[in-house]
């Protein structure tokens, strides 16, 4: 901590994962003495650089960018690109840190990075959003290759962003790479990609669902977020079976005893642009809540908070537990608190943390490095079945590793486990580097 005053959303995710290592470490003294858990928390890269930009009036801004290169022991960085006023050295670390661990549950070769920029590109132009990307790029190419790191999206960064990220850096280095997933189908993107993170959440919720003999079939399922996560989560529970019932924007929620028109979500979130509070305009057997916490307070099976980190505190984890939820995945990154986490599994709600549970979005994007690798594209179905294939495989080893360490069925612990040994076995035959 007296190493990183004032990085508390990092502390936080440092302080979860050595919490749930320690049966491990107890077991193989080397990892310490060997500076594998000193490593393991200091990135091996941190770059921050200014990004200058002129908007339509002719003013100019600046921004801060970042890319925090975390760990590239087991292949390349890989971890997506945040454009949002709260990013910070803190908020970054954590993410990247997180990433590592995900990248390695999900059996792939990639490392851990993340990065971003405390842009906020609510309101901004098409023009004014080219031309920050464009300055962004000028700096971050240094940095990145399809070899080296590979940024994806994230908050904030979608395939309009992509596009003019690719661009340029295309442009900089006269080269037509793989150097970032989530770009168009037209020019390297994945099928399914866009699907992935939603889908995947709801692959892996269905394995734990069935392990404790419950599933999507007839639950009714409550959804933070109307982004990219959140959308497909919906899209796929549906045709799992489940009622999603509310869905929000970072104004509010909107709740649908009827259950959501997700096409109507669709055309307002993608299409428009808009806000969530409009879809009550055109629907009328809903209500619309300003400000987002007591979306949580909504009864319902199962929730899907797939917003942002911190959504869901205490207080609304035992809001969950009263109304008769069975079970929380976390379809954003670090979306529970601790006293959340410590509420739904002290209550014995099945508990699918993010880390594992959201890794399809990065799943499917080293599939798509593999697919820009071959100069190959495959089909929809061909890529949501290696993506379904991953999580079913990653359900397992997450259970596997928490039974084998004496934590059965904590899969938080069973997460951080499994991501951990192939990282730090990694790290020991390396030596010192
Ligand atoms: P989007 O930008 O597409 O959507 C984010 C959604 O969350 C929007 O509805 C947004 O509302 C809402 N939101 C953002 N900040 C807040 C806040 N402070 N309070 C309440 N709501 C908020 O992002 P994604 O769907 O891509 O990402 C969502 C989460 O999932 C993030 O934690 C991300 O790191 C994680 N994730 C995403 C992956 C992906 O493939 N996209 C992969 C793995 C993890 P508004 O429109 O008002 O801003």
């Amino acid at each position: 901590v007296s190493n990183n005053p004032a990085q508390p959303e990092f502390h936080q995710a440092v302080r979860e994962v050595l919490s749930s290592l320690a049966p491990v470490v107890n077991a193989r003294p080397e990892l310490i003495s060997q500076g594998v858990m000193d490593c393991l928390v200091e990135p091996e890269r941190t770059i921050s650089f200014r990004v200058p930009w002129e908007d339509e009036q002719g003013k100019i801004h600046v921004n801060r960018g970042y890319r925090i290169q975390f760990n590239s022991a087991i292949g390349p960085y890989k971890g997506g690109l945040r454009f949002h006023p709260s990013v910070n050295e803190s908020i970054i670390k954590f993410l990247g840190f997180e990433q590592t661990f995900k990248n390695s549950l999900t059996g792939l070769p990639i490392g851990g990075g993340k990065g971003g920029a405390n842009f906020d590109p609510k309101g901004k132009s098409d023009l004014e959003i080219m031309r920050f990307c464009q300055s962004f790029m000028n700096e971050l190419f240094k940095y990145i290759g399809p070899d080296t790191d590979v940024p994806a999206g994230d908050i904030g960064v979608g395939a309009r962003e992509i596009g003019y990220l690719f661009g340029q850096y295309k442009k900089l280095r006269n080269e037509f790479t793989g150097v970032l997933t989530g770009k168009g189908l037209t020019y390297g993107g994945s099928l399914a990609r866009k699907e992935a993170t939603g889908y995947g959440l709801c692959y892996f919720a269905d394995n734990m669902l069935r392990e404790a003999g419950r599933s999507f079939d007839g639950s009714t399922v409550v959804i933070s977020g109307s982004g990219n996560v959140a959308i497909y989560a919906c899209k796929k529970a549906r045709q799992m079976g489940a009622k999603v019932v509310a869905m929000s924007d970072s104004n509010g929620y909107i709740y649908d005893p009827e259950g959501i028109d997700l096409d109507l979500v669709k055309q307002l979130k993608e299409v428009e642009h808009a806000r969530i509070r409009e879809y009550v305009q055109r629907r009328p057997s809903a209500r619309y809540q300003e400000g987002c916490s007591n979306i949580w307070q909504i009864p319902c099976h199962i929730a899907l908070p797939c917003a942002t980190q911190n959504e869901l505190n205490g207080e609304a984890a035992k809001a969950l537990v009263a109304n008769g939820c069975f079970a929380v995945a976390e379809g954003a990154n670090m979306p529970c608190t601790p006293e959340a986490v410590e509420v739904i599994q002290g209550s014995g709600l099945l508990f699918a943390p993010a880390k594992a549970a959201n890794a399809g979005g990065v799943a499917v994007s080293a599939l798509e490095m593999s697919q820009n690798s071959m100069r190959f594209s495959w089909t929809f179905e061909e890529v949501d079945q290696r993506l379904k294939t991953i999580m079913d495989d990653l359900y397992r080893n997450a259970s596997n590793a928490a039974a084998q360490y004496g934590m059965a069925g904590d899969l938080v612990a069973g997460a951080n486990i499994a991501g951990f040994l192939k990282v730090a076995d990694s790290m020991l035959a390396y030596g010192i580097v």
